[in-house]
């Protein structure tokens, strides 16, 4: 059996090695690192694939989720929503820009944003609520639009780990995950769905206007040169990176569902096991688990274990070469950098009781059957004790 690896960019390249080398190829012949036609290139094959107007590419998905805020003209002290289980990157750039964050409980399902924790952390100083699709399906994003539209909010979705996931509204239509607020940002990290081979990021907006203030704001806030408007920033996606995307992009559905395939079969095995629960899609188009549909896009596979010492399964399965990942293990609330006396225990049962239950195990585009068998019988043995 090949070494099983958390994410196996190694066994990727080596598929795509055809298409990605010529790609980059390309870019180093003619010199053109910087906003070179390959940039351009990717953006609208990526506008084509998300069905959005706008793609600006950016530096990384945490520049994508502040100019993002930035582009929306968000002022210290407005008030932006967002939730508690999570990366840190969502609430790190709400305070960088000194806006005040709302941490919220999330969804003991599916993980996501809760709507009623939304709708009671609301007061006239909130500016904008920031679901965040976790582990590659999206937030109740038709919920979320309502209450956005009954107060006068923003919505930013952050879609570093969903891009490809579709929503399925209750009437049936799709959309793309990160296309249905006013702004949707995303990451390229070489680990996400779609990775680059170093840093990228992008934001997508349907808003004519706002797509123009955010690609000043991203080239020093300009918007002739040397002609400075606005504050901005420097947030580039290098060419290189944008061939790699591109190379990569017409693969991303396959890659989905070869995502999708493992998480299946992860499914099917730890099915009827005491002590595990596997992961939920609650899409309206697709309730239960995810069998034949493209809402949920695994960017992690996550379980959780219930009536059993969850470290004591991750020591067991490391020293097992069995990679895996507790994504996330302390609430954001309880972070030095973001506790504060705001916050009330009694408000956030869901997040603080996920992070003693939660364990990621591997989860790319080359894990096979033999690999999930090892893995699944490993995780069952241990929990049957
Ligand atoms: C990865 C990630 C980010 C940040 O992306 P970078 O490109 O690493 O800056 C933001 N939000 C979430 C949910 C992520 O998973």
């Amino acid at each position: 059996m090949r070494k099983i690896q958390m994410v196996d960019l190694k066994g990727q390249y080596a598929d795509i090695k055809d298409v990605v080398n010529p790609s980059i190829q390309e870019v180093i012949e003619n010199t053109a690192f910087i906003n070179g036609p390959k940039v351009h290139e990717f953006q609208k094959n990526l506008e084509n694939y998300l069905g959005i107007k706008h793609v600006i590419p950016c530096a990384n998905g945490t520049d994508a989720l502040q100019i993002a805020m930035m582009g929306l003209g968000l002022k210290p002290g407005d008030e932006v929503i967002t939730a508690d289980f999570t990366f840190a990157a969502t609430v790190e750039v709400i305070a960088l820009l000194q806006l005040t964050p709302v941490l919220v409980d999330v969804n003991e399902g599916d993980f996501n944003i809760n709507i009623d924790a939304i709708k009671k952390a609301i007061t006239p100083k909130t500016k904008a609520i920031v679901p965040i699709h976790l582990f590659g399906q999206c937030a109740n994003m038709e919920a979320i639009m309502e209450v956005a539209n009954e107060y006068n909010l923003f919505v930013i979705e952050d879609n570093a780990q969903a891009i490809g996931a579709n929503y399925t509204y209750k009437d049936g239509s799709k959309a793309k995950a990160g296309t249905i607020g006013n702004v949707g940002a995303t990451s390229f990290f070489p680990s996400k769905n779609l990775g680059c081979y170093g840093d990228g990021g992008a934001i997508f907006t349907n808003d004519d206007d706002l797509a123009h203030t955010i690609r000043g704001i991203v080239n020093h806030g300009m918007y002739r040169r040397y002609h400075h408007d606005v504050v901005g920033v420097n947030s580039r996606l290098d060419s290189i990176q944008a061939a790699v995307l591109d190379a990569k992009l017409p693969k991303l559905d396959s890659y989905n569902r070869a995502r999708q395939h493992a998480a299946k079969k992860y499914n099917a095995s730890f099915k009827g096991i005491q002590s595990i629960i596997t992961p939920v899609t609650v899409n309206k188009g697709c309730v239960g688990i995810c069998d034949n549909c493209d809402c949920h896009v695994f960017h992690q596979y996550t379980l959780r274990i219930e009536g059993a010492d969850r470290d004591a399964l991750a020591a067991h399965l490391n020293e097992s070469g069995i990679p895996c990942g507790v994504y996330y293990p302390i609430p954001l609330h309880k972070q030095k950098a973001y506790a504060d006396d705001r916050y009330n225990e009694a408000d956030f049962p869901i997040t603080n009781q996920l992070v003693k239950e939660v364990i990621s195990l591997p989860m790319h585009t080359e894990l096979d059957d033999e690999q999930i068998e090892f893995i699944t019988s490993t995780i069952i043995k241990f929990i049957n004790g």
